[in-house]
């Protein structure tokens, strides 16, 4: 073995003799994925000003500080955004199907000088100015999850694997959730089905899935695991892994995107994780953590201190954004957050395009914008950092690579996939919002006589699996 030259970061700055480059080296200062924020200014928010960095560090006072009513936010933000901006705020939540919870980290990280551009406000603040009407085809529980529910809170769709809700609450709520019929407390909109922490339906789930000898993978979602108990934690990770037939266990939390003092500082919350990935490892099995970022700007020095402390410990984090309007829908700011996700030793694993939901019409984009990213994205980095785009059909068809469409009009923003392994024999339906169509396209929707005659065009192009035809 040779020793390395001790000089070699010093050497590497020079011109080192010897040396020919093909490519210029790039300007470090233009690889924007390590320049983080350390942290936000949460001083300039009139209510933080007298916060101190350790107070800003700890979970307890984020999580005690954490804004749940909508009057209290708009309260936070006087002075610093315009009435008209409050205004269009207040009236965005009355008609807003999902129930509110900032934490002041969040808060912190939006620019309020801008607040109807920032990444952050689109996905947490609704507002009226900007809403749009439905899809005509939209329903709640776009994604059938409670169709395929076996036991209350377990969603039993693909072969191997399943979903479990062990509970209803997040750290956030977030406008575009897929779940918003069963997250959060109820709204004037929505009235929801509850998935409490309630220990005879957790019972029922475990006993359904040790039932299930096919069953290998579980998905603790909800909810967020962000919001039980470390014993909490324990007790579901060591019952799962007791069952011989489980060998892979992901827990799903937000957690690290809003509030990453938590991983920090609730050391007993860290701790239980740690321990289920302990001893998953003595077992052979693995248990990982799934997380949710959405746009580079929620990636902080506190998110690197974080992420980093979980790779210490040996914890792996992949992660799952939406893809949406003014969020992430720019290949630069798609490209920066694969980049900013693989520094902080998080693996992006999906983006999604945005599901069928209730009341967040401006949030979604179009199945071409999302093949359009991809090609972006692939070759930016590592392939095993390159997160694949899926569309998670509606009615129960599961998550299709974006781009195995069977048939996709952008006119009428009407795409087919089939899901042999899930669903043999049925087909499934994506919508693009109607306002990103061409006009065409948009004329179409506007007649609904047309919209039976549209669905029947793309389906006349793929064959119905089920009568045996090729
Ligand atoms: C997403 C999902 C899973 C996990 O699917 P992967 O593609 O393996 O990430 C499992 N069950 C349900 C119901 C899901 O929606
Ligand atoms: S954290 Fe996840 S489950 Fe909770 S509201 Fe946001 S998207 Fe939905």
């Amino acid at each position: 073995m040779t020793a390395t030259p001790p000089n070699l970061i010093e050497l590497g700055k020079k011109a080192a003799p010897g040396i020919v480059h093909l490519k210029p080296p790039v300007d470090p200062a233009t690889l924007k994925h390590r320049n983080l924020l350390e942290a936000p200014d949460w001083r300039r928010i009139p209510a933080y000003a007298d916060v101190t960095e350790e107070q800003f560090l700890d979970h307890r006072w984020q999580s005690k500080k954490t804004i749940t009513r909508p009057d209290k936010l708009l309260e936070t933000l006087k002075g610093l955004v315009s009435e008209e901006f409050i205004r269009d705020a207040t009236e965005g939540f009355q008609r807003a199907p999902m129930s509110v919870r900032v934490s002041p980290y969040l808060m912190s990280l939006i620019d309020w000088n801008d607040p109807y551009h920032d990444p952050l406000r689109i996905q947490f603040i609704p507002l009226a100015s900007r809403l749009l009407p439905d899809h005509p085809k939209l329903g709640l529980d776009s994604l059938h999850e409670r169709a395929d529910a076996p036991v209350p809170g377990l969603t039993h769709r693909y072969p191997d694997k399943a979903l479990f809700l062990p509970l209803d609450t997040c750290p956030v709520y977030c406008r575009f959730c897929t779940r918003s019929y069963a997250v959060g407390i109820d709204t004037d909109e929505v009235e929801k089905t509850h998935f409490r922490v309630d220990e005879e339906r957790w019972r029922r789930a475990f006993e359904y899935i040790a039932a299930r000898p096919e069953l290998e993978d579980i998905v603790v979602s909800g909810g967020d695991a962000y919001n039980l108990r470390p014993e909490q934690v324990t007790q579901i990770l060591e019952t799962l892994l007791k069952l011989p037939n489980i060998q892979r266990i992901r827990v799903a939390t937000k957690g690290p995107a809003v509030m990453p003092q938590k991983i920090l500082t609730d050391h007993e919350w860290v701790d239980a994780v740690t321990r289920g990935v302990d001893l998953g490892r003595k077992l052979h099995k693995e248990v990982v953590l799934h997380t949710h970022f959405n746009n580079p700007n929620e990636i902080t020095g506190i998110t690197r201190d974080a992420m980093n402390k979980l790779f210490e410990r040996g914890v792996t984090v992949r992660n799952q954004s939406v893809l949406q309007r003014g969020v992430n829908d720019a290949p630069e700011t798609m490209k920066l957050l694969v980049k900013r996700l693989g520094q902080v030793h998080v693996h992006p694993y999906y983006v999604y395009v945005h599901d069928l939901v209730q009341g967040v019409e401006d949030l979604r984009t179009t199945l071409e914008t999302a093949l359009m990213l991809e090609k972006h994205v692939r070759g930016t980095t590592a392939g095993f950092n390159t997160p694949t785009f899926v569309v998670d059909a509606p009615g129960g068809g599961g998550k299709r690579d974006a781009h195995s469409f069977e048939y996709y009009d952008r006119i009428t923003g009407i795409s087919v996939y089939q899901a042999p392994s899930v669903k043999p024999g049925q087909r499934y339906i994506y919508f693009d919002p109607i306002t990103l169509l061409p006009p065409e396209g948009q004329a179409r929707w506007a007649d609904p006589q047309e919209h039976q005659r549209m669905l029947d065009e793309a389906l006349s192009h793929v064959s119905d699996p089920s009568r045996g035809r090729a």
